[in-house]
């Protein structure tokens, strides 16, 4: 099985994986569709990690100057204890799927505060803020309650902390909020899209694949900066096999020169028409 064919002219040539200052690429969305524009693209998706907060804007840029945008969005996802991640392509419902998104981050973020809540009601009087001291501004994690139940005489050391509270089991454990793989496809298909494993390299064979497919992955990222051309070729093949879509694109986050420049990967247009099917077949099995 072969890859659709390339049309070849640079304007039937598409980007379908890319980053804004939405997540930690180095353009506003604004100027990264103008950069789209600019490189030729007939299409861009802009694909954030775990935000679609750049949509809007970038939708408006993309409909000013006439030029396609795919709304898109980068999950990290957990498959098991490993994170890997996928593409939401075509995402209809921004805002529903952004809301989503949005609890699911505050719950992150509250985790060290509910330990707070658990120790309080078991009769130790720990602060939010005696561990907000110890993570001394960074990511707040369950480290910095040991260390501040330990600044506060209440255990020993850090052993005794998590063995006696915060551990799995514990009584002031609480479970990290990880979004599995097959809940994060579930989501996109929610808001309307499809659900893509993004750059799976080696880890990309059969027996990794199949299950996703059994959850409803859609395609497969065949074409990145990451891959060889091996890579590329057993991708290929695999959603051929699975009868999945394709796509590709530069994960590009800025650069404006190297390996990850905009359209670097001469993604043809003809495999985004393919992905347009399947969102057409999966919008229509109400999904
Ligand atoms: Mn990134
Ligand atoms: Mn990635
Ligand atoms: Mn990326």
């Amino acid at each position: 099985m072969t890859l659709p064919p390339d049309a070849g002219a640079p304007a039937s040539h598409v980007d379908l994986h890319a980053h804004s200052t939405a997540s930690d690429g180095a353009m506003a969305p604004a100027a990264a569709v103008q950069a789209a524009h600019a490189a030729g693209l007939a299409a861009f998706a802009l694909t954030d990690h775990d935000t679609l907060a750049g949509i809007p804007e970038a939708q408006a840029t993309a409909d000013a100057l006439g030029l396609r945008l795919v709304p898109g969005v980068e999950l990290s996802v957990h498959r098991g204890s490993e994170e890997v991640h996928v593409l939401g392509l075509h995402i209809r419902d921004v805002d529903a799927l952004q809301a989503r998104l949005e609890t699911f981050r505050g719950f992150r973020r509250t985790r060290a505060e509910q330990m707070v809540t658990k120790l309080n009601g078991a009769g130790v009087p720990v602060t939010f803020d005696a561990v907000l001291e110890q993570a001394a501004g960074g990511a707040i994690g369950r480290p910095h309650v040991a260390r501040a139940l330990v600044a506060g005489g209440w255990v020993k050391d850090l052993r005794e902390a998590f063995d006696r509270w915060l551990g799995a089991g514990k009584p002031a454990y609480v479970d990290k909020e990880r979004l599995d793989i097959a809940d994060g496809i579930a989501m996109i298909h929610e808001a309307g899209g499809i659900a893509v494993y993004a750059h799976p390299g080696s880890e990309g064979r059969r027996e990794t694949i199949e299950p996703l497919v059994a959850v409803g992955l859609d395609g497969i990222e065949v074409r990145h900066p990451s891959h060889s051309r091996e890579d590329e070729l057993r991708l290929a093949s695999l959603a051929a096999f699975f009868g999945l879509v394709v796509s590709g694109g530069s994960d590009w986050h800025g650069a404006m020169q190297g390996g990850r420049v905009l359209g670097a990967m001469q993604v043809p247009a003809s495999w985004l028409e393919l992905q347009d099917r399947r969102v057409r077949e999966r919008r229509g099995q109400g999904a």
